[in-house]
């Protein structure tokens, strides 16, 4: 594929540049109604309107790098949750309203998590203690440091 040949399908320039897009593209995917890449993604920009152009294989890198984006993203908030409040796993997956196997497979980054799992471990982990507490009053790690606990 001749790339200097190549247009960009909005405005019809032909500078186009090869970018990492890693922390910029954003796109709806399967279930999420909004997904971001946090890992390494190149594709071709345009110089001008800064549309992206896709060619060749890059629907399928697209794929792959939201798919290990939104798994890498779901380990990482279940981390966020477990050491701002010490809960054990058993706990976090009760909260969540999951299996511990399936929180396990989520964390290990061997499951995707669902749309809803994923944006509710994301709520989570922007707030932890306050959720756990609205979740479990009984719960009292504001007063007991649960971090030094755990
Ligand atoms: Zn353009």
């Amino acid at each position: 594929m001749d790339i200097s040949k190549r247009r960009c399908g909005d405005c019809g320039e032909r500078r186009l540049a090869r970018k990492n897009v890693r922390s910029d593209f954003k796109s709806p995917w399967r279930d999420y109604p909004l997904a971001f890449v946090t890992c390494d993604l190149n594709l071709w920009v345009c110089g001008n309107c800064k549309n992206y152009v896709l060619v060749g294989g890059d629907a399928e890198n697209i794929d792959s790098a939201m798919d290990k984006s939104v798994r890498d993203q779901a380990s990482q908030f279940i981390d966020i949750i477990r050491s701002k409040t010490g809960l054990t796993s058993g706990q976090v997956a009760e909260l969540v309203g999951v299996s511990p196997q399936h929180l396990s497979s989520i964390h290990s980054g061997k499951a995707r998590p669902s749309f809803s799992i994923w944006n509710f471990l994301k709520v989570m982990a922007i707030d932890p203690v306050s959720l756990v507490k609205q979740a479990n009053p009984a719960l009292d790690i504001v007063h007991e440091n649960m971090l030094l606990r755990a």
